[in-house]
């Protein structure tokens, strides 16, 4: 029987299915609902565009329903970007109501569903939808970039089919970023096939690891061994890789809890697998560009990407469109290292001078924004050395970090 609290998120819930539904093996390491938001550009958790995306779920839950004290408090959070992204999600989610014969009032927000096992007690497992209307229509509400939630979908989907209450779901992904929805109808059959379908290669006893686009946010991804298999034969392809070099041979397997694991996987990726990607990259496209594409690869063209290079004559411009100044002071952003740059050369200051001037210049009409500290790992000189030597010490004695320092 699988404990868990009530209040939260159920263990087998609908958030991770659409990771499962490309690798049964995937664990999350943080609330899925996040991973939706996140862009995976960020190292902290929940990332600084996950927070945004639970702030901008909030108030697009209280403006569906009208409630306004609490999308009144939401929106206090938002900048006016995110604000606008909100309000064109509930529009747009009123459309698809409208357009499937509901009206407003029929909407619910942030309603749990739950799939009950044989026994009609026990929860196989339980989610909140965002938006659900008529019994028979579900919306969920993506802030983060477009990925494929038919699975999350399903998820919330089987169990108003399998409760008897509507024999097939029309089911709505919103994605406010860029203004596009995708509507799926989910008969019985279907939702049966694919839930049943994810659930028991979840439940098996074994889930065979599948690299896929979630190995990011998995918690296995330092240990597994999909990822460190496929690690470790491309680097016993260089001769010069040492053979102690290995991953396979680890104590414990673990990437995120082992230093010197952590140090090998860091320096294998450094100094082989990125410059062998990097390598591999510019070879193919060389070749591609000069018209032979690699065997198995096909050129597929891409509009080039549009640079606005004269941001005041850019601003100019869409304001004579009717585009508001606020909505243009959003959007537009300019390079602190390219402002220091043109004060450095125009001014002919050294380059810290001109950085402090313009800090302190930005600072005074609030045109800039400090990002907190990060970190970056530099290679030490002798580094082989000294990761041959302590892989060559017994367990027990290796130095651990505080140690060291
Ligand atoms: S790291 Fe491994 S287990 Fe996790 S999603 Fe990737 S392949 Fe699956």
């Amino acid at each position: 029987m699988i404990r868990y609290q009530p209040d939260k998120h159920h263990p087998l819930g609908p958030s991770s299915w659409p990771a499962w539904a490309q690798c049964a093996a995937y664990e999350p390491d943080r609330d899925d609902d996040d991973v939706a938001e996140d862009d995976g550009s960020a190292d902290t958790y929940p990332s600084e565009a996950a927070l945004r995306g639970i702030l901008q779920h909030a108030a697009y839950a209280a403006l569906l329903v009208q409630d306004k004290p609490a999308a009144d408090a939401a929106a206090q959070e938002l900048t006016e970007h995110e604000l606008e992204e909100v309000h064109w999600a509930v529009r747009h989610t009123l459309t698809l109501v409208e357009e499937t014969g509901f009206s407003r009032d029929d909407i619910r927000v942030e309603r749990r569903v739950t799939l009950f096992g044989e026994d009609g007690i026990e929860p196989v497992y339980f989610g909140t939808l965002d938006v659900c209307w008529g019994g028979r229509c579900i919306a969920d509400a993506k802030f983060g970039e477009v990925r494929d939630y038919f699975a999350q979908l399903v998820g919330y989907a089987l169990p108003l089919i399998e409760a008897g209450k509507t024999e097939s779901v029309d089911a709505f992904v919103v994605y406010a970023r860029h203004r596009r929805s995708r509507r799926y109808h989910i008969d019985a059959e279907t939702a049966r096939r694919v839930g049943y379908g994810i659930l028991r290669k979840r439940t098996a006893a074994y889930s065979h690891p599948t690299p896929c686009e979630y190995c990011g946010w998995c918690r296995l991804a330092a240990s597994c061994p999909a990822i460190n298999a496929t690690v470790e034969a491309v680097a016993r392809l260089r001769p010069e890789v040492p053979e102690w070099l290995t991953l396979a041979s680890a104590r414990n397997h673990d990437i995120a809890s082992d230093p010197l694991l952590a140090g090998k996987a860091r320096y294998l990726w450094k100094a082989f697998l990125e410059k062998w990607g990097a390598g591999v990259e510019f070879a193919t496209r060389t070749m591609a560009l000069k018209g032979t594409p690699p065997v198995g690869f096909s050129v597929v063209k891409r509009a080039g990407t549009k640079k606005v290079v004269n941001a005041s004559a850019a601003i100019q411009a869409c304001e004579q469109l009717g585009v508001p100044r606020e909505a243009l002071d959003e959007a537009i952003s300019v390079s602190f290292g390219g402002l220091a740059m043109a004060v450095q050369r125009s001014l002919g200051w050294p380059k810290s001078d001109a950085e402090n001037a313009l800090v302190v210049a930005l600072r005074k009409v609030g045109a800039v924004q400090f990002q907190p500290e990060t970190i970056m790992l530099r290679a030490k000189k002798g580094i082989k050395e000294e990761l041959a030597a302590a892989s060559a010490l017994p367990v027990q004695q290796l130095p651990r970090q505080d140690e060291e320092a």
